[in-house]
């Protein structure tokens, strides 16, 4: 999200560097600039041979069948929910605490976005806020999220909508590394849509990719992701190319470059010590905020799964007034998310009764805090988040005893 790359680079510069502590910073793998050069030098720069080796990387990595690479993962979204051909206006479920982004796939694939309130722990819809919201709607689709790095159970959220696996469409922008017994997020999915935003666990700085079970949807997204061409420019001057295409579907402008792609072939070679880093990390922090008055620690439901740790989110009492003091002193924060309920534009689209409905959400929308976490944040920038996140919690409790 863009808020957190203001953050990394605004306001903070005439701060001594040594006291300050980015909300999150990108990594990059080691020689990443050299192949890129190649890349650049190699005459082909757009959608082409990178892509097509970062696909089966990628691939590789989650123990998928297919991934199709693509701009973003909000043109992911809107790519598999086009390619459901839905009856317009049919109401697909959303958690209610999500990106826009993700809503807006919704409403430009002609789609009604159905909010689901979400679970006190887990910060994503349950079985039973999903069938709650299902029995109401009776939805054709859903869309589900795995908040912070949590990998929810599709299967189990899929039975409680009452639809088939095929009508769910994954946001696992949060997913690169999370896994539930034992297989990866994306790894068994219809359509499991991932970001490669410059925040994001694997970063490129921008991009995505759609992992799937099925050969007719990845066909379909590859056409899709560059205007519905039958083949893109790359197919048609190979040797033996024609120079011939059909369009058979509107698509979007959606491609993956071949730049991206030679970055992204780079990290995820990184990737998995990026994940180790930030587990340690996360222990770190878990050791430090353990029973401090009034805090509440993130997703602590975590049998037989890998938790991705794309966020460190607590919950806070008093939290604009924490974020103040906190930015005040050099560290950056952000939320995730400000609801869809909360926004204007969904609240005039939905309606205020759809939006009064999703009372977790609410509650725990006025505590969220995502800390600093990337790979390379040091023991001492760590300390000096929990000393001042401390010295925040420990007066306001002084003051109220
Ligand atoms: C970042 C994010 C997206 C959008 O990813 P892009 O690649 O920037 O389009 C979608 N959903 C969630 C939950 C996100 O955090």
């Amino acid at each position: 999200m863009s808020h957190d790359a203001g953050k990394q680079n605004g306001r903070d510069v005439d701060r001594p560097s040594g006291d300050r502590v980015p909300f999150a910073v990108p990594s990059f793998a080691d020689g990443v600039a050299e192949r890129v050069t190649e890349t650049l030098t190699s005459g082909w720069v757009t959608t082409g041979p990178q892509v097509a080796e970062f696909e089966r990387d990628f691939a590789a990595y989650l123990g998928a069948e297919t991934v199709v690479a693509v701009a973003s993962c909000t043109a992911a979204l809107e790519l598999c929910l086009r390619a459901l051909d839905l009856p317009p206006g049919s109401p697909v479920l959303t958690p209610s605490l999500t990106f826009c982004g993700a809503v807006n796939a919704i409403l430009h694939a002609g789609l009604r976005p159905v909010l689901v309130d979400v679970d006190e722990d887990t910060l994503v819809p349950s079985e039973a806020t999903v069938a709650e919201a299902a029995a109401r709607t009776r939805p054709l689709a859903m869309v589900t999220q795995n908040q912070a790095g949590y990998p929810v159970d599709v299967p189990a959220l899929a039975r409680a909508a009452g639809l088939d696996r095929n009508r769910v469409v994954e946001d696992a922008a949060h997913g690169p590394g999370a896994a539930r017994d034992g297989r990866s997020a994306g790894a068994d999915s219809h359509a499991a849509c991932f970001s490669f935003y410059a925040t994001k666990n694997m970063p490129i700085g921008e991009g995505g990719a759609v992992a799937t079970t099925d050969p007719d949807l990845a066909d379909r997204v590859r056409s899709t992701r560059l205007h519905g061409m039958s083949k893109d420019s790359w197919k048609r001057y190979l040797p033996g190319g024609s120079w011939r295409y059909d369009v058979r579907n509107v698509g979007l402008k959606a491609n993956m470059t071949d730049i991206q792609a030679t970055i992204g072939r780079a990290q995820l070679a990184a990737l998995p010590g990026w994940q180790d880093e930030r587990a340690e990390l996360v222990r770190r922090y878990d050791e430090a905020l353990a029973g401090l008055p009034g805090l509440v620690l993130p997703q602590r439901n975590l049998d037989g799964v890998t938790h991705a740790w794309h966020l460190y989110q607590v919950r806070i009492p008093d939290r604009d007034a924490v974020i103040a003091e906190l930015t005040e002193a050099g560290v950056g924060t952000s939320v995730h998310f400000i609801p869809i309920s909360h926004m204007t534009e969904y609240r005039g689209l939905l309606g205020p009764d759809e939006c009064g409905a999703v009372p977790v959400t609410d509650r725990v929308a006025e505590e969220l805090l995502s800390l600093p976490l990337f790979p390379g944040l040091t023991g001492a920038q760590q300390d000096r988040v929990v000393s001042l996140l401390t010295g925040a919690l420990r007066r306001r409790t002084a003051l109220a005893g």
